[in-house]
């Protein structure tokens, strides 16, 4: 039987929650609220209360590793452990302790890492995430003027040398890496935005970008909800990345899913592309075990194919992209 972190009294562990792009993830918030690098006009938790790039030991680190032993030990149904809460991750010192100890111990889990992606300039921090099997790290503006304007970072922060530790990360990180991108009307939405953006994120070479928007009244009464029209205009600016936008809300109900759906969505992802499980997932608001099952069947039946890792190294794919649909034609020619 599975328990909540609060039934269980924990301090620094909190769900699991049923997530859109996780399923079912238990958190693990290492920052005393509200302490971050940015200050974003669209947080959900608020203005940032400490404004910060300190790296410190922010909570007692081995009374963390005891709750989460004493969380997975009862070995509960996660798709995801994912660092996370009211702060930036990556701000607390034993960061890269923690994952290694969930990866050595409780390998069975996945790990993710939710960033605001200002700190990877630092090869120490770059290291920490090494062993995450999913980062998100968040790139809202591509210059001065719409980070500024959206992130409100701490002083010494600087969007170029954000955008370089990006791409060092991304060169150093062999998981999946999807870059995700808060979409405010009238700040980085113009061409000249969404073009800073494509640039920056095309030299990041993430699995894919996601694009998000208010969901729920914000702070600012200027920071408005970006419209489907707006969002699908920005994926078709980004292309050729693999763009997504996560859409309204739908009642549990709608997000069910049976088998012969699953099966056309991960095709139809496929068709043009190809991703790892992971990415595919997480693009289709799918839990990962599921997905990973339906691939196994479709590569089984010969609808999908895997790319050999060098194909994937020509292609200039990170790791490993490792599944693309198999066209009709190339399917009935081979019975
Ligand atoms: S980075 Fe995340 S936690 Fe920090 S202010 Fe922005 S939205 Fe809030």
């Amino acid at each position: 039987m599975d328990h909540s972190a609060s039934a269980l009294g924990c301090r620094y562990l909190f769900g699991p929650v049923s997530s859109r792009r996780l399923g079912r993830s238990l958190g693990v918030d290492l920052l005393p609220y509200k302490t971050c690098s940015l200050d974003c006009v669209y947080c959900e938790c608020g203005a940032t209360t400490d404004l910060t790039t300190r790296i410190v030991r922010h909570v007692p680190t081995a009374d963390v590793l005891a709750e989460l032993d004493d969380f997975l030990d009862r070995e509960p149904a996660l798709d995801f452990i994912t660092f996370a809460g009211s702060g930036e991750p990556t701000l607390h010192a034993d960061l890269g302790e923690l994952i290694a100890h969930l990866k050595r111990r409780h390998a069975r889990y996945k790990v993710a890492v939710l960033s605001n992606g200002t700190l990877f300039g630092q090869a120490e921090t770059r290291a920490a995430v090494r062993q995450a099997d999913l980062l998100i790290p968040s790139l809202d503006g591509a210059t001065t003027a719409s980070f500024q304007k959206i992130d409100r970072p701490a002083p010494s922060i600087d969007v170029a040398a954000v955008i370089d530790g990006l791409v060092a990360l991304r060169q150093e990180y062999t998981g999946t890496l999807v870059l995700e991108v808060f979409v405010v009307p009238g700040v980085n939405d113009c061409e000249q935005e969404v073009s800073a953006l494509r640039a920056a994120a095309l030299r990041i070479k993430p699995e894919a970008v996601q694009l998000n928007r208010l969901d729920r009244p914000g702070i600012f009464p200027w920071v408005r909800q970006a419209s489907d029209e707006l969002l699908a205009r920005i994926q078709a600016q980004l292309q050729p990345l693999a763009v997504f936008a996560v859409k309204r809300r739908s009642s549990s109900k709608d997000r069910r899913v049976d088998d012969g759906q699953a099966r056309t969505a991960i095709l139809a992802r496929l068709a043009d592309r190809a991703f790892d499980t992971t990415t595919l997932a997480f693009l289709l608001g799918l839990p990962e075990g599921l997905v990973a099952e339906h691939v196994s069947q479709l590569l089984a039946e010969g609808r999908l194919a895997r790319i050999p890792p060098d194909e994937s190294a020509t292609a200039g794919l990170p790791h490993r992209l490792l599944v693309r649909a198999v066209p009709e034609v190339a399917q009935m020619g081979g019975r």
